[in-house]
């Protein structure tokens, strides 16, 4: 397998996404972190951002409601290398209209090999790391190769 290295800088733009029910656990993480998130950029699904805003004064960037679309959004923007780390407080225990694209989410961060926590524990170990402070020199796979490959063989 060959790879190609995208590298993740030094001061990264971080993904913060909750759904309804965890939104509290992700306000009292993101006021616990706050000192090292706001060394990063910040963006978020549009209630997430706002709730982060108004009760913290973050400055994030919005994008829709998850529910419209939002989660897609931040998918197009780790497909594009701008979006660096994905925190995702996500409920377990409720179904969601839009579970296609939670999943469809879950699936780039994968596929671009990006820095991803959906609960609080993996978050705790992601913010902590030294490489939070350092730029990292991501590899993913050379897809084009691997497309090449398929269709010559
Ligand atoms: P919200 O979206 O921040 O707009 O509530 C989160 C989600 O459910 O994906």
């Amino acid at each position: 397998m060959t790879y190609l290295q995208l590298p993740i800088p030094v001061r990264k733009t971080i993904a913060l996404i909750a759904h309804d029910n965890k939104k509290n656990e992700l306000l009292e993480w993101v006021t616990i972190n706050k000192e090292k998130l706001e060394k990063h950029r910040l963006c978020a699904t549009g209630t997430t951002g706002t709730m982060l805003e108004r009760e913290l004064s973050l400055s994030v960037d919005k994008f829709k409601s998850g529910p419209l679309g939002g989660d897609q959004q931040i998918g197009s923007k780790i497909v594009d290398g701008e979006i660096h780390a994905l925190i995702f407080f996500w409920d377990p225990l409720e179904p969601q209209p839009h579970e296609p694209d939670v999943k469809a989410l879950l699936r780039l961060t994968v596929v671009w090999n990006i820095p991803v926590a959906t609960n609080r524990s993996s978050a705790d170990f992601l913010i902590s790391s030294p490489l939070m402070s350092t730029g990292y020199p991501r590899l993913v796979p050379d897809y084009h190769a691997i497309k090449q490959r398929l269709d010559n063989s």
